[in-house]
């Protein structure tokens, strides 16, 4: 491989979740909002990012909706998620190693469920990281007082100085962050805890209160008033 090799970046996007927290009657990533599927709110802001040169969607193997509700997206969709969202990435860079994409290629993964992501903030990511040894995350500092719960009351009160929220977009090298998730167990709920158990230190690039992940049911309600709003 040539040390000049212009390093092309990638997105990949989980989406073979079943959302269960969201009560939404099915995955939450086809509930409608405004006018379209929640993914296809995700996929469009992604199109706009010019630097990316494919994004590839991993589904559930039984997936049957997702066509029905991206009927716009012409990248590439691979049926092969898994039990969790680890799972699920790490299927998605098999698919771009598989087809072409190299080990020191960047690769992005955003959640299918985080519809309120805007181009710009994606490219204020890739500016942050591109010549970063390890990459970065989206992030958002915390403002308010965190407790930690137990049965209902108050177990602690967990200091807020130095800690973050971590987002999506996150920016990794694709081989580097292979390996990481084949090394996750199952406490990994994003790519960059899974880039720290290998003893890395991924940047943290400050993001926006909007781009929250559609979770709670009560999120659907406040993400369609956004997009009503941006039009
Ligand atoms: O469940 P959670 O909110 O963490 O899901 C974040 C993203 O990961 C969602 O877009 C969801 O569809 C995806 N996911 C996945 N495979 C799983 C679980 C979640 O692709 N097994």
């Amino acid at each position: 491989m040539s040390a000049t090799r212009p390093l092309n970046l990638y997105a990949v996007v989980p989406c073979a979740g079943v959302g269960e927290r969201a009560a939404a009657g099915g995955p939450k990533q086809y509930a409608r909002l405004a006018g379209r599927s929640v993914v296809s709110h995700t996929l469009r802001a992604l199109g706009e990012v010019k630097r990316l040169k494919q994004t590839v969607v991993v589904l559930s193997p039984t997936d049957t909706a997702f066509e029905s509700h991206a009927a716009e997206f012409t990248g590439w969709v691979v049926r092969s998620g898994g039990a969790t969202r680890a799972h699920s990435v790490a299927a998605g860079l098999q698919a771009l190693l598989a087809n072409g994409a190299q080990v020191d290629d960047w690769v992005l993964v955003h959640d299918a469920a985080r519809c309120l992501v805007r181009a710009a903030w994606i490219d204020t990511l890739i500016d942050a990281c591109l010549n970063d040894p390890i990459g970065g995350l989206l992030a958002l500092p915390v403002p308010d007082t965190l407790k930690s719960e137990h049965e209902g009351r108050v177990a602690a009160t967990i200091p807020r100085q130095a800690k973050w929220q971590a987002q999506t977009p996150q920016m990794f090298r694709l081989g580097a962050l292979a390996t990481a998730l084949m090394k996750a167990d199952d406490s990994v709920t994003d790519e960059a805890s899974a880039m720290e158990a290998q003893g890395h230190a991924p940047k943290l690039v400050t993001g926006s209160l909007e781009n929250f992940k559609v979770t709670y049911p009560g999120d659907f309600a406040l993400a369609e008033r956004l997009l009503r709003t941006r039009e």
